[in-house]
């Protein structure tokens, strides 16, 4: 196989594995482990990438943990020994010295999705995002939407009115009605009823903001969907019935592992400035 030299690389570091996505083909990208080392991990990226000889230009970073200003890790309930990490300057070494960003997973798979075939003519898309929490991400009006910096509030962090801790350290966030706290492994409560409450709540709130935002589609992905196949059609069918007559399209994902990373390769491409011009 000729992998042809690209200048744009899309990584997606989730909790448990990283994708690295070099090109617009729907082939699988390639994969490796997350360990509680982020210097091993971000070596093992580093590796990958240089055994392809590729001449960088950009490379972006989809990441399920939070960043400071400088592009340390401050927080990630799921690897807290990533906590303090320089992520950023150990990215800019994977990309050569070349410009390399960090964006939320939620904002990264919103963009992943905007860009499949049967996506491309919506400008108002909401993206939900079933991992080992709930992520979101937003285009409105054709344009990325993305939550206060240093304070992601995701859908997943929406008050429930639970009284269930939180791996962020809130009472009552809707994920942690839905997921066992603490938990690396995807750990909904199965069976999967569409009943339940932290299920029903996960679909008035969706609904909810599509009314509110007048949204064309509403789209579920995430690596859950891929653990959970059941849980594609619960999901959809849950989200559709809340909300009624409203023509909104609401669909499952075709390719759930891989959207953040095909999202963050789309970004790294400068995908968000040719929206703009
Ligand atoms: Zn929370």
């Amino acid at each position: 196989v000729t992998i042809a030299e690209t200048s744009s690389v899309g990584i997606d570091i989730g909790a448990t594995k990283w994708l690295v996505c070099l090109d617009d083909s729907n082939d699988e990208p390639l994969k490796g482990q997350v360990h509680d080392d982020p210097a091993a991990t971000l070596s093992e990226i580093e590796l990958v990438l240089k055994a392809r000889a590729l001449r960088i230009q950009a490379l972006c970073c989809s990441f399920a943990g939070a960043v400071d200003k400088d592009g340390s890790v401050n927080s990630w309930p799921n690897r807290p020994s990533w906590r303090g990490f320089q992520l950023s300057s150990h990215l800019t070494t994977c990309a050569g010295g070349s410009l390399a960003t960090i964006e939320d997973d939620g904002t990264c798979a919103t963009v992943g999705e905007a860009t499949a075939a049967r996506m491309r003519s919506f400008r108002n898309i909401l993206c939900v995002t079933l991992g080992t929490g709930i992520g979101s991400g937003m285009l409105l009006e054709g344009r990325l939407r993305r939550p206060v910096q240093g304070q992601p509030r995701t859908l997943g962090h929406f008050r429930a009115g639970t009284d269930v801790e939180c791996s962020c350290g809130s009472i009552g966030c809707l994920q942690a009605a839905l997921f066992k706290p603490k938990g690396v492994s995807p750990t909904l409560i199965r069976p999967i009823d569409p009943r339940e409450r932290g299920l029903r709540r996960l679909f008035e709130v969706t609904a909810d903001l599509a009314l509110m935002l007048d949204l064309e589609a509403i789209v579920v992905t995430g690596g859950l969907l891929g653990h959970a196949p059941e849980l594609r059609a619960i999901i959809v069918d849950g989200i559709r019935q809340e909300l009624r007559s409203y023509g909104c399209t609401v669909v499952a994902s075709e390719r759930p592992h891989y959207s953040a990373a095909v999202g963050a390769y789309q970004l790294a491409k400068g995908w968000e400035a040719q929206r703009a011009g």
